[in-house]
């Protein structure tokens, strides 16, 4: 059985990015989204949500998913074979609402046959969340475009004309069309293809549970199962795909949780348990 320390709050250091605060006694909060990490020594497992991995650079990080509901979430850590355990509460969703206008309505309002294509892709890409290897990157990931413009509206609530889609569970860079985009780290590519709403999009796979995520490129330039590291060219920004313009859209699943790329660009902004 597990035994539990005395240690069930732990006040959050508030991070640049994220208006999260520690009280004393209370559960800090964190946006959907988040990661938050708890660092300490001779950490050797974490978990959370029944979920146990080993730490990553002597820490445990704890992936937040973009949807999971306001309310609170213990996170655990053993030290010396003794778990500790600490409580962030998840926010009710902060992010923005973006109303988009396509000229292409059969991009919005899908056929039948392209539902069914969405319907397979979906079922391609789903597997790819739970693969698991060895970690190959470390904190920040490699910028996927060698001058990262400002970006983001992760996490946005989308309306694709007037009608509620997905939140956004990425970041968009608009960059021109052609420009290199380069692998966040050392990884292989996990999946390759050309996707009804993502375009020409590649997975890598970091290990670790991390994938990283590049849509609507132009070109891509490596395959399903290739090898690739840190900062090499794998493809070209473009507007394949439902889009508006070209951009780049760089996401991240870490262990299946969609999350802030932003934070795993700027870990200074990843919110600490202390
Ligand atoms: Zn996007």
């Amino acid at each position: 059985m597990r035994r539990r320390s005395s240690r069930l709050l732990a006040a959050l250091i508030p991070a640049a990015a994220l208006s999260s605060a520690g009280f004393a006694g209370e559960a800090a909060e964190v946006p959907p989204g988040a990661v938050v990490v708890w660092r300490g020594d001779g950490i050797e497992r974490c978990g959370m949500a029944g979920g146990k991995w080993d730490p990553l650079d002597g820490a445990c990080w704890y992936p937040i998913d973009l949807l999971t509901p306001a309310g609170d979430l213990e996170l655990g850590r053993w030290r010396g074979g003794r778990l500790e355990t600490a409580r962030v509460r998840v926010g009710s969703y902060p992010y923005e609402v973006q109303h988009i206008r396509l000229e292409d309505d059969s991009r919005v309002n899908l056929s039948a046959a392209d539902l069914e294509r969405v319907r397979r892709e979906n079922a391609l890409i789903g597997r790819l969340w739970s693969r698991r290897g060895p970690a190959r990157f470390r904190l920040p990931l490699a910028a996927p475009l060698e001058s990262l413009p400002g970006g983001g509206r992760f996490g946005a609530r989308r309306f694709f004309n007037g009608a509620p889609r997905s939140p956004h569970s990425g970041a968009d860079f608009a960059a021109k069309a052609g420009t290199p985009v380069l692998a966040a780290a050392d990884g292989v590519v996990a999946l390759a293809g050309d996707f009804f709403f993502s375009g020409r999009s590649l997975f890598l796979d970091h290990g670790d549970g991390l994938l990283t995520m590049y849509f609507h490129l132009s070109e891509v330039g490596v395959e399903q199962g290739d090898p690739v590291l840190a900062g090499q060219q794998i493809g070209r920004v473009g507007q394949s795909g439902r889009a508006t313009g070209p951009h780049l859209h760089f996401a991240a699943r870490w262990r299946g949780a969609r999350v802030d790329p932003a934070l795993l660009l700027e870990p200074a902004a990843i919110p600490e348990i202390r």
